[in-house]
């Protein structure tokens, strides 16, 4: 045993992916990297698992696996493709893995790393929103645990160190807003991708820029706090904080507020998780708050951003209402890129299948399991696909 920590890496082509390989290749002699993953983007797959002389390297796409094979030819390190062989490259032992594909594809590998007892961090919360109390449940059931990298939920479990949870009167997560916050409302109908693409203040992938946006991000972050740290719904606010350096706050019964403040650089995140429960040096930018003069605060208007009040829905219903509201987002969203419904359209479609799903009693079970959860993301994206042509 050379001792040193085997990480694997599920989405290591992505925006986090790449925010996290940057830690891990500052300091390659602590590090094993057993397995990492990506989907189209082969030649930056195979580059890294060279670079970091990965164990294998999976794409998600079997039609890739020759064009892989080629890049990664001569390394020594393993080629494989397909959804199948994705989540069997995330059940190699590991000490900790970084889940980071984007979308409810990020469950099932996500589960199979937690299955073998390994540290899981969490950037993926389609996961936490999908199937939380499955998430949960699989950790504890192997000894493994979870932990956040969104930034809000880092700032959270941040703020909660040393605290008695009974004692949380409110958790506050922060909204930048995204493209459109100073927009009229009239004009939302008119957005376009592109347009909605640019984030003011975060620079990350495409899906979860847009989401930004219409605040469906924001919406699911919600409901992942409800699921990560048990909180009451009533308990969760959240406001637009349009410089994006406060992160999220805790409240507590005597009155504190307990606030993270950061520069909006995901590697502070990711790095907390990955050196929990150490905290090292990190290559993040040291605020200067004369420089930046003030921190601002807005209403999260419901009216600008109806995903949120879809959001307070989904965690009053619960069950399986979080992997369908998912699923016909990221089905409106598919949508929305490829210009076949507007910008404002995303949230009727997700609200529509919601409320057909629900009347269908589509929503309740006793348990969720990985397959319920498949059978309802199903539902939900054909459902979407029918309320899209009507
Ligand atoms: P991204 O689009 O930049 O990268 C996504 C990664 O997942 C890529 O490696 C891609 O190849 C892979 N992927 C895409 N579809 C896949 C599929 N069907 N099967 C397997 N792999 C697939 O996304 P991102 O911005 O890095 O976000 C990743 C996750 O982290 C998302 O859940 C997002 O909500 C969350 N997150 C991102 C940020 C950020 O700053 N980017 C911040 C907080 C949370
Ligand atoms: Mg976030």
């Amino acid at each position: 045993m050379s001792g040193r920590r085997r990480i694997s890496i599920l989405g290591a082509t992505g925006s986090i992916g790449q925010n996290t390989l940057d830690l891990v290749a500052r300091d390659p002699v602590a590090y094993e990297v057993v397995a990492l993953t990506g989907g189209r983007n082969v030649a930056q797959l195979a580059a890294d698992a060279r670079r970091l002389k990965a164990g294998i390297a999976v794409t998600a796409h079997d039609d890739l696996l020759d064009d892989l094979r080629a890049a990664l030819a001569g390394s020594g390190v393993e080629a494989a493709a397909g959804s199948d062989a994705l989540t069997e490259a995330a059940r190699r032992p590991a000490d900790w893995v970084m889940s980071a594909i984007v979308g409810a594809a990020g469950l099932a590998p996500g589960l199979a790393a937690l299955e073998t007892g390994a540290t899981l961090a969490l950037a993926n919360k389609e996961s936490m929103v999908c199937a939380g109390p499955l998430v949960m449940a699989t950790a504890r059931a192997h000894g493994g645990r979870v932990l956040p990298v969104d930034s809000e939920h880092s700032a959270v479990f941040q703020a909660l160190i040393g605290e008695d949870i009974a004692a949380v009167e409110r958790v506050i997560i922060t909204a930048s807003g995204g493209a459109f916050r100073d927009w009229p409302l009239e004009k939302l109908a008119t957005a376009t991708p592109e347009q909605a693409a640019t984030h003011p203040n975060w620079d990350m992938g495409q899906r979860i820029t847009i989401d930004s946006a219409s605040m469906f991000n924001k919406a699911l972050e919600l409901i992942e706090t409800k699921e990560f740290f048990g909180i009451d719904p009533a308990r969760i606010e959240t406001v637009v904080h349009p410089e994006s350096m406060i992160h999220a706050l805790v409240g507590f019964r005597d009155g504190g507020l307990m606030a993270h403040v950061g520069p909006a650089d995901m590697r502070h995140a990711i790095g907390f998780a990955l050196h929990y429960p150490e905290r090292r040096a990190l290559p993040v930018e040291r605020l200067d708050l004369v420089a930046l003069g003030q921190f601002t605060f807005r209403p999260a208007s419901e009216e600008r951003w109806p995903a949120l009040r879809l959001a307070r829905a989904v965690m009053q219903e619960g069950g399986l209402a979080g992997a369908v509201f998912n699923a016909a987002k990221e089905r409106a969203l598919d949508a929305f890129i490829e210009k076949r419904i507007g910008f404002v359209r995303m949230a009727e479609v997700v609200e529509t299948v919601l409320d057909r799903l629900s009347a269908q009693s589509v929503l309740n079970v006793d348990a969720i399991t990985l397959d319920k959860v498949r059978e309802a993301d199903h539902l939900a994206r054909m459902t979407a696909d029918v309320v899209m042509t009507e």
